[in-house]
């Protein structure tokens, strides 16, 4: 079968042929009918975030259709249309037993990260590791579900905005564009911050209630004149540059909470007296648990969180595609067809 592999930093993606794997005891082959492509792919090819492992097939937003199911599989069945949840944990260690398998100590699998994901024809995973998808969601919009919808569900969790509380989304790439939309659905008034127009009206169609285009507006200023001079109470920090941080903290509010979840590799720099003096709170959010995939699903199949796609490209097609991305032209995501 036909794959794009990672082998290592500063290369680009390599389409070859490898093995079509076979599923074991317990586990399913889901023939990959889309797979998103999100910043972290540009983070490896980077060597911002280096897991060590390659060559390796990246792609961690899977959806596709269940081809053959291995034995003692009697839950799923070739056919079945699933979106792919991406962390195997370990079952034992104290995250896991309460389901944050994204926090695993030591994890079985990760697709797209540590094992092989889904920019290739076929992916191998445990069963419990597919959600089935409703009909009227398709492959391409499904794809992307299984990050970026789930990475602001547990992003927007742990910040907790309550009613009425003034969020900013700072950063407004497919990550951003779900937080618009489910930090609305939890009451908070959301304020939007990109670089490029085509962004910000879409993240003011999905429902922002201020956008701020920080390429030309004093982007502090901005939202201190949004919040009656209070600031936010809570800000999603995408990017994660010494600049956008400074400016998180200087934006936020008292008792505000910033999550990061934007990493560039660069050294953020914080005056302590500030977190002093607002009580504020600087929490971490990495990835998504099984139960935050399956609420991302009915929150898509209700038609309540809508999956921006820009472009849908085939496997050959990816390192133009992150070449996009890298640029800022993206609008959502590019998913990849690899069939
Ligand atoms: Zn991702
Ligand atoms: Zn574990």
């Amino acid at each position: 079968m036909k794959a794009a592999r990672f082998y290592g930093p500063h290369k680009p993606l390599v389409i070859e042929d490898v093995p079509k794997p076979k599923p074991g005891y317990g586990e399913v082959l889901v023939r990959v009918e889309a797979a998103g492509v999100c910043h972290t792919e540009l983070h490896f090819l980077d060597g911002v975030l280096d897991l060590g492992v390659h060559p390796i097939t990246l792609g961690h937003e899977i959806a596709g259709i269940v081809e053959e199911v291995g034995d003692g599989v009697s839950d799923v069945r070739p056919g079945d249309r699933v979106v792919v949840y991406y962390y195997v944990g370990c079952g034992k260690c104290k995250y896991c037993l309460v389901g944050e398998e994204n926090l695993c100590e030591s994890p079985k699998a990760e697709y797209g990260f540590i094992s092989d994901g889904g920019f290739a024809e076929y992916v191998k995973v445990p069963a419990r590791n597919v959600v089935k998808l409703p009909d009227n969601i398709p492959f391409e919009q499904a794809a992307p579900i299984g990050c970026s919808v789930t990475t602001a569900i547990h992003a927007t969790k742990k910040a907790s905005p309550k009613v009425g509380e003034y969020a900013v989304v700072y950063g407004v790439g497919g990550v951003g564009f779900a937080l618009i939309q489910y930090n609305k659905l939890v009451g908070a008034k959301v304020i939007a911050i990109g670089k490029r127009d085509e962004k910000l009206e879409k993240a003011r169609e999905l429902g922002a209630d201020y956008i701020v285009n920080a390429a030309r507006e004093d982007v502090v200023k901005r939202v201190l004149s949004i919040t009656g001079g209070k600031g936010a109470d809570v800000v999603y920090e995408l990017v994660g540059s010494k600049e956008t941080f400074s400016n998180s903290i200087k934006m936020l509010a008292k008792k505000g909470r910033i999550v990061v979840i934007g990493y560039t590799g660069e050294p953020v720099s914080v005056n302590p007296l500030d977190i002093v003096v607002k009580e504020a709170t600087i929490i971490g959010s990495v990835g998504n648990t099984l139960q935050e995939l399956i609420e991302a699903v009915n929150l898509v199949a209700e038609g309540k969180i809508k999956i921006v796609v820009d472009d849908v490209v085939s496997l050959d097609r990816i390192n133009e595609a992150l070449e996009r991305l890298r640029r800022g032209q993206v609008i959502g995501r590019v998913v990849v067809k690899p069939r």
